[in-house]
């Protein structure tokens, strides 16, 4: 295959994409060892494809600041969530091996030690200090110590689903040779229905591309699996969307459930990924009664214009109208409640487990018929 020019595509946050991939130097086995956790070590590949450029590593205390106080990096360049990694105690050593288990994935050049305040961390970037916040309860339970620096990485993250691993690198190549310019990243952690299909495509219509890239990485227990969600996106992908229009391709972060601060975080990382564009929708990210339906929305007006660069689009919680004869939302629909076809999340959930097919109007048989199955295993 040749090299495509990417150059039509955005360009990357901080204006290069990162590599942080290399080979295993010899002596690793011999190194001080940092283990890990599940989240970290999504970060570490992240920041090894590019995902999280400009970053290198984990985040330096100058960096860590300006990020949970004003949502900047040190350099000036927006930024949303901490990337950081907890320690127990400052290593002896300036180089570290960091460990998924007992595997070696990457060496971390030692820059700093740092003590933070999580009550504050929490406060900032959750808008809460509830333990009862999956975000915030993870935060409080991590080590007292973070230690940055750049990594290399030599052995990356065993993808779940292999065919759907594209790097930033490979889905701006894949981007390119569609000849696409402008492309709108969907983010998602739930299944497909008609409502995400009508924004998903409302979006498409103003630009060249859509990538779909669903969220594989750690999310709550009572998520639907990702197997599942992955499989109701093919089947809804073959049978309703042109094929030389859409992208689908894992997003290998996990879930913070940072609501506004991880809408922004999420649309930084796929501005990486070469979209120009990306769908923000009500309660983007969020969990929980912790955040306002369009605080995910709302937070974007905190950057100057084209500070981003990639452009957010924001949608309403769609539905079919009966009276309209179409999917709208609130925005483009004058009739009222009894007119629209809206099933709540627990009566789904109800319908499926039961083996019945939701209206054709709520889900599409295909998707619905996936999730029946993943109910009745
Ligand atoms: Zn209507």
């Amino acid at each position: 295959m040749t090299a495509v020019a990417t150059d039509r595509l955005i360009k990357p946050h901080g204006g290069t994409l990162v590599d942080r991939t290399g080979a295993r130097p010899d002596g690793v086995e011999e190194l001080e060892r940092v283990a890990l956790a599940s989240r970290e070590l999504s970060d570490l590949d992240m920041v090894a494809s590019g995902a999280l450029s400009p970053l290198e590593g984990f985040m330096s205390r100058a960096d860590y600041e300006r990020v949970v106080e004003e949502m900047h990096l040190e350099s000036g360049l927006p930024w949303a969530l901490p990337v950081c990694l907890a320690v127990d105690a400052a290593p002896s050593g300036d180089t570290v091996a960091l460990t998924d288990g007992d595997d070696v994935r990457a060496l971390l050049e030692v820059e700093q030690v740092f003590e933070y305040d999580k009550e504050r961390e929490a406060e900032r970037c959750f808008r809460t200090t509830d333990s009862n916040h999956p975000g915030v309860a993870r935060l409080f339970a991590q080590k007292d110590l973070y230690l940055s620096g750049r990594v290399t990485v030599f052995e990356r993250a065993e993808p779940a689903f292999p065919e759907l691993a594209l790097d930033p690198s490979e889905t701006r190549a894949a981007f390119a040779e569609r000849g696409w310019k402008r492309v709108v990243g969907f983010q998602t952690r739930n299944p497909i229905h008609r409502a995400h299909e009508y924004l998903t495509k409302g979006a498409l219509e103003t630009v060249d591309g859509l990538l779909i890239h669903p969220l594989v990485g750690d999310t709550k227990s009572d998520d639907v699996p990702a197997a599942t969600r992955v499989e109701c996106y093919r089947v809804l992908l073959d049978e309703y969307y042109p094929a030389d229009r859409v992208v689908l391709s894992a997003f290998p972060a996990a879930m913070r459930y940072a609501g506004p601060r991880e809408a922004i975080w999420h649309a930084i990382c796929r501005k990486n990924y070469g979209c120009s564009h990306f769908i923000v929708g009500r309660d983007h990210a969020g969990v929980g009664d912790y955040y306002g339906t369009y605080d995910a929305q709302l937070i974007f007006d905190e950057f100057e214009p084209h500070e981003l660069d990639i452009e957010p689009m924001f949608f309403e919680h769609a539905f079919y109208c009966r009276v309209c004869g179409q999917m709208a939302t609130p925005k483009t629909c004058p009739h009222g409640g009894d007119a629209h076809v809206f099933l709540s999340g627990t009566k789904v959930r109800e319908l499926l487990a039961a083996g019945e097919l939701p209206p054709v109007e709520f889900s599409r048989p295909e998707v619905a018929e996936v999730l029946i199955q993943a109910y009745r295993d």
